[in-house]
């Protein structure tokens, strides 16, 4: 058994690097995650979107304890690659920073699911029943989760490890909503130049959101 440290962590994220996982082909990983479960004798399930779900036993004194769902996301953005499908993140450390040699690092949301990894093969810390879910294509739509089946997970406590404050414990998740307008714009042409400002307005939403406007 490995202790979860700070070593083992960085370990297993150079194992998810060196498997390509864009959004949308998240196959190779899910397999991964799959056999770290089998390697371990833990419950798992895969469901048709390949998100996986791997469940650890309650550690003595806490099997009557909520379980715990530590939550993260298996794939990645891979900024400016060529052939993302097929290469690895190439990591190297610059001055006490960890970076890829000319992509992301992946660290979103491969660092997270590394820690619950060397948690879930850890003994020597105390918990109530855990699972740990790793959904598919959070960066391109969320729709791993979107279509995850209501008993796919039994907890209803999340630590969320895909948080982007570096010293804040998230529980919970965001909701996300992607809705597609189609907008009839009259597009006006003065002097030769071609000039439209779409404005859009949003209100009453009451949490942190972020707006993607694409025209065409
Ligand atoms: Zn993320």
């Amino acid at each position: 058994m490995q202790q979860p440290t700070a070593e083992r962590v960085l370990s297993i994220f150079r194992e998810l690097n060196q498997i390509p996982r864009p959004s949308h082909h998240e196959g190779r990983v899910a397999d991964y995650l799959c056999q770290f479960a089998q390697r371990l004798h833990l419950a798992y399930e895969r469901d048709a979107e390949n998100c996986v779900v791997i469940r650890k036993p309650a550690t003595p004194g806490y099997e009557s304890s909520d379980p715990i769902v530590l939550l993260n996301h298996m794939d990645m953005v891979c900024v400016g690659m060529a052939d993302p499908l097929n290469t690895p993140i190439e990591a190297y450390v610059d001055n006490g920073w960890m970076k890829a040699r000319g992509t992301s690092l992946g660290a979103d949301n491969g660092i997270g699911l590394s820690m619950a990894l060397a948690v879930l093969e850890s003994d020597s810390i105390e918990h109530p029943a855990l699972e740990v879910i790793t959904t598919t294509n959070e960066e391109d739509g969320m729709t791993g989760a979107a279509q995850l089946s209501k008993d796919f997970l039994r907890g209803r406590k999340v630590i969320n490890l895909d948080s982007e404050d570096y010293d804040t414990i998230t529980t919970g998740a965001a909701g996300a909503c992607l809705q597609f307008h189609r907008i009839p714009i009259q597009h006006t042409c003065w002097v030769g130049v071609h000039v439209w400002w779409p404005c859009i307005l949003c209100w009453r939403l009451d949490s942190s959101f972020s707006i993607i406007l694409a025209s065409r």
